[in-house]
C-alpha cells in the first residue's frame, strides 16, 4: 500500500535573534497510511505546530521532503485541512458562511457548496445555528464550526493543532467523542487524521498511533503502536499502561530543563513558558509541600482530580524555574521549592523574580527595556513583536499573557490593562502614579 504521507529527513531551521538559525526540527521521518490516527505528542515549543503547518504546506522545511500519495508536495497539501486550537473563524461571517470557506477552492457550483455546508453542520451538531455568529456561540460550538469548516472539504488528511486544550473538560469530552464516532463509524470519507495535542491520555483515548517528540531540536524518539480496541476506558489498566510508558518517554526527554544558555550563538534564547498562571504554580507548590514525600505524578493528578494532562503543564513550569523536580514519574519539591512553599508572600515573590531572571531570559530583557526608558513604560505590542519572532504570531499572544502574569505576581514589572502598557512603579512606592508617557 502506498503511504497516504510521507516525510523524509525533515529539518526546519528558524532565524533566531541573533544572527544564527535555531534548528527546531532534526532529521524527521514519518509516515502515515490510509486508516491511522496519528497524534503527535511533545513539550510544548517542541516543533509540533510547526510539524503540522508542514505536512499542510504551509512553510516549506527547510530541507527535507513532504510527498502526498507519492507526489512531492510545493505548494499547499491539497489532501489536507486544519482544525486549529484558537478555533480561527471569521467573526464577521455566520456559521455557515464560516462553514463554506472550506469549500473555497472546490471547484462546485454554489447551490452545491450550500448543500454541503449544511450538511456537515448537521452532522457536527450545529443544526439550528446556521445563522449564528461565533461571538454567540460557547467555545465548544465554536471548535464545531471548526471542525465543520475542516471536513466541508472531505479532506484525505484531517489536521487537528490542540483542538480540545481551549475548551472546558467536559465541552473538550464530548467533541472527543463525536468526533471519535465520526471517525470509526465511517461517517466521514476522512483516511486518516493528526492530531497534535500535550494531552498523553487524550492520545491514548483517540489515537492508533503516538509519536513522540523531543526537543530542542525536536526527532523523534518514540513511535508507539496503540492497539486498545474502542471505546477505551481510561480506567482500565491496559489503558493506564500506554499512558504510562508514553508519561516515561515524555518527561525523560523534556527532563524539564531548558538550556537557558545557547551556546552556538552566545546569545540566549526565547523559551517558551507552558500555559501555566502563577496563581496555579504556587498553589501546586504548596501542595507539593503539603505531601511531603515524593509523590507518584499519575496518582497524584488523580487525587486532586485533574486530568493527567493538565497537570503536566504545571509540572513542567515548576521544572523550568527549578521549584521542582520528576524522577522515574515521582514528583518532588527542589530545596528551592521547599524554600518557596514556606516563604512569606514578599520571600515568595523576591524569590520567584529571582528564578525569573535567572532561568527566562525574556524577563531580563524586558527589564533591561524599562530600565532603559526614561518614562519606564513600553506597550505591550513591543514585546508581542519581540516573542512573535520566536513563536510565530499564533502563539504569540497566550505567551506574552504568561509573562505578564508572571512579571506582575512577582513585581518585576507592572501592566496596566486598559492602555496595554507594561512599565516600573516608582522607587518611592507601589501607588505613585505611572509616569505619564
Ligand atoms: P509547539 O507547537 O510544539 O509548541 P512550535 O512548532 O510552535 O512548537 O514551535 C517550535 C519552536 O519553533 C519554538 O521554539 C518556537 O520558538 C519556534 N518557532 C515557531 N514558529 C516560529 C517562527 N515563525 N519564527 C521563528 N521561530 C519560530
Ligand atoms: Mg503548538
Amino acid at each position: 500500500m502506498t503511504d497516504l504521507l510521507e516525510l523524509k529527513q525533515i529539518n526546519q531551521r528558524y532565524d533566531s535573534p541573533g544572527e544564527h538559525k535555531v534548528t527546531v526540527l532534526k532529521d524527521i521521518d514519518l509516515r502515515i497510511t490510509t486508516g491511522e490516527f496519528v497524534a503527535i505528542l511533545g513539550p510544548s515549543g517542541s516543533g509540533k505546530s510547526t510539524l503540522l503547518r508542514i505536512i499542510a504546506g504551509l512553510i516549506h522545511p527547510t530541507t527535507g521532503t513532504v510527498k502526498f500519495l507519492d507526489h512531492p508536495i510545493l505548494g499547499t497539501n491539497p489532501g489536507v485541512s486544519m482544525v486549529f486550537q484558537s478555533f480561527a473563524l471569521f467573526p464577521w461571517l455566520t456559521v455557515l458562511q464560516n462553514v463554506e470557506l472550506g469549500l473555497r477552492y472546490k471547484d462546485f457550483p454554489n447551490p452545491e457548496k450550500r448543500r454541503r455546508a449544511l450538511a456537515v453542520i448537521d452532522m457536527v451538531g450545529l443544526d439550528g445555528f446556521e445563522g449564528a455568529y461565533p461571538k454567540e456561540l460557547s467555545g465548544g460550538m465554536r471548535q464545531r464550526v471548526g471542525l465543520g469548516r475542516a471536513l466541508v472539504a472531505e479532506p484525505d488528511i484531517l489536521l487537528m493543532d490542540e483542538p480540545f486544550s481551549a475548551l472546558d473538560v467536559l465541552t473538550a469530552e464530548n467533541l472527543r467523542r463525536d468526533l471519535l464516532e465520526l471517525w470509526l463509524e465511517h461517517k466521514i470519507p476522512t483516511k486518516s487524521i493528526v492530531m497534535v495535542t500535550h494531552g498523553i491520555e487524550e492520545a491514548v483515548y483517540m489515537a492508533d498511533r503516538a509519536v513522540v517528540l523531543s526537543r530542542d531540536p525536536a526527532t523523534v524518539i518514540a513511535d508507539i503502536h496503540i492497539g486498545l480496541p474502542h471505546w477505551r476506558d481510561r480506567k482500565e489498566e491496559s489503558f493506564t499502561h500506554v499512558v504510562d510508558r508514553i508519561y516515561m518517554i515524555l518527561t525523560h526527554s523534556r527532563d524539564i530543563q531548558p538550556e537557558a544558555e545557547d551556546t552556538a550563538t552566545g546569545g540566549r534564547k526565547y523559551i517558551p513558558l507552558p500555559q501555566v498562571p502563577s496563581g496555579a504554580l504556587t498553589g501546586f507548590l504548596e501542595l507539593l509541600d503539603d505531601l511531603a514525600v515524593k509523590s507518584d505524578l499519575y496518582k497524584l493528578a488523580d487525587q486532586i482530580m485533574f486530568e493527567l494532562d493538565d497537570l503536566l503543564p504545571i509540572v513542567e513550569a515548576c521544572g523550568l524555574l527549578e521549584f521542582a523536580e520528576v524522577s522515574q514519574g515521582d514528583i518532588s519539591l527542589t530545596p528551592i521549592g521547599k524554600q518557596f512553599a514556606s516563604a512569606t508572600l514578599l520571600e515568595r515573590k523576591e524569590l520567584f523574580r529571582a528564578r525569573l531572571l535567572e532561568r527566562i531570559p525574556i524577563f531580563e530583557r524586558i527589564r533591561w527595556v524599562l530600565d532603559s526608558k526614561r518614562n519606564r513604560r513600553m506597550p505591550r505590542e513591543f514585546f508581542l513583536e519581540v516573542i512573535r519572532k520566536n513563536v510565530g504570531s499564533e502563539a504569540a499572544d497566550a505567551q506574552l499573557d504568561i509573562v505578564i502574569d508572571w512579571g506582575r505576581y512577582s513585581e518585576l514589572f507592572a501592566y496596566d490593562e486598559s492602555s496595554r502598557v507594561l512599565y516600573l512603579e516608582e522607587e518611592d512606592g507601589p501607588f505613585a502614579e505611572p509616569a505619564a508617557p
